[in-house]
């Protein structure tokens, strides 16, 4: 039986090198970024006014009061898309807007609020209050300079890098391409939701949940037929997902009992066990190989097991598929609000409720069948094995959503 980090470790070692693919911009977001993006722009472009208000000059305003206010004679209006041809003076100031150019010979902007115009004196506004030079403005360069890098090879596309990417003024981008990962449920027992049951058969729910982490993750999942415990089924329905998918996640029929196929069907149609079992509750039947430079999850079948071990060994090598530095599940420093006690020999990834102080509390029942505390959990606490971590504890919380 493997430890969970030589099993992981091997996973990793066998993912195909990524390869990458032009893609649209406004399709990117959740995918990895392939290349290096340095900015071929200034952000922002030019100084700007960050305010509505007045452009002038600091020094004809520096002892300006609300009972002495400094008098300026209106030289024109910019609106935010427009430049203004001038220069500001001495004694003169121009009408700007959020986003608005600065105009030559200013530097500060008096926010309207601190100024007054009157109906007698057109042409004129009173500044009410002083301004500090570059006060109210946006610098050239001041968010990013021409040259730096927007983002590296490797790094997740996230909401706020597509923003900034295009601010840069990029429509495509290089990322990794997602791999096919095929899902396959086993056992004879599962009928599709919302198909009649009869006695001693459920409802098969993994591939729904896993189709949703593969998305999670950038892959493209492909939610294959069930199959049932027969040695010549299992194996027909893994060679004909190994035709069309990168990797084959099944579920289910990997552990001891004589009705488990996969392994035996999976060395029928030619695959490579890289190894079976690793040290981790819940979740040790996991089995992993290798198919014509294609690989195979075989996760067990209890929604738990099954849950955890994708999110611990198979969301990492999907990541990884597509060039991502870290594959890692994100975690977050908590505190226990209550024991978590684990009286096994392995190493057990409990669901845990984390509120938003970080205070961490057992989502419930923990036995591997037990999907109400995978509902109510929002992240896994690793509890060492034989150990029982006490309320005040430090704990990581591996976050999934
Ligand atoms: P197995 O790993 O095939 O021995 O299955 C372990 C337990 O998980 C059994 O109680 C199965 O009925 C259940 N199970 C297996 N696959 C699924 C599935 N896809 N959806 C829901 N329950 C499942
Ligand atoms: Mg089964």
């Amino acid at each position: 039986m493997l430890e969970f980090e030589e099993a992981l470790a091997r996973v990793l070692a066998a993912v195909p090198a990524p390869t990458s693919e032009e893609v649209p911009l406004s399709e990117a977001a959740g995918r990895v970024l392939a290349e290096r993006v340095q900015s071929s722009l200034d952000l922002p472009m030019f100084d700007n006014s960050a305010m509505d208000g007045y452009g002038l000059r600091a020094d004809d305003v520096a002892s300006a009061k609300p009972d002495s206010p400094a008098h300026l004679r209106l030289a024109g209006k910019v609106a935010a898309g427009e430049v203004f041809t001038g220069a500001v003076t001495p004694g003169t100031c121009v009408r700007l807007f959020t986003g608005s150019p600065l105009p030559s010979g200013a530097d500060a902007v008096v926010r309207q609020e601190d100024t007054r115009v009157e109906s007698s004196r057109a042409g004129e506004v009173l500044i009410l209050a002083p301004a500090r030079p570059g006060e109210n403005v946006r610098l050239r360069g001041g968010d990013v300079k021409h040259g730096s890098t927007l983002a590296e090879a490797g790094e997740p596309l996230t909401v706020g890098r597509i923003g900034l990417l295009a601010a840069a003024g990029l429509t495509r981008v290089r990322a990794g391409r997602r791999p096919v990962a095929g899902l396959l449920a086993t056992g004879s027992e599962l009928r599709e939701p919302g198909q009649p049951l009869a006695p001693g058969q459920i409802y098969e729910s993994n591939r729904i949940a896993l189709a949703a982490l593969m998305e999670h993750a950038g892959a493209v999942p492909r939610t294959l037929p069930l199959v049932a415990d027969v040695l010549a089924a299992t194996s027909l329905a893994l060679a004909e997902a190994f035709d069309q998918c990168d990797a084959v996640v099944t579920s289910g029929g990997v552990s001891v009992g004589e009705m488990d196929f996969i392994r035996r069907a999976f060395e029928l149609i030619g695959g490579e066990l890289q190894f079976w079992r690793v040290a981790i509750k819940p979740g040790r039947p996991f089995a992993f190989g290798r198919c014509r430079g294609k690989l195979l999850f075989g996760l067990p079948g209890n929604p738990v097991s099954a849950l955890v071990t994708f999110l611990l060994l198979v969301r990492p090598a999907l990541l990884r598929w597509q060039g991502a530095a870290n594959v890692s599940l994100p975690a977050h420093p908590g505190v226990l609000a209550e024991p978590l006690a684990n009286d096994s020999e392995r190493r057990h990834f409990m669901r845990v409720k984390v509120d938003p102080r970080g205070k961490v509390y057992s989502a419930g029942a923990q036995a591997s069948h037990v999907l109400s505390s995978v509902a109510a959990a929002n992240g896994l606490v690793e509890v060492p094995a034989n150990t029982t971590l006490t309320a005040g504890a430090a704990v990581s919380v591996l976050r999934w959503e």
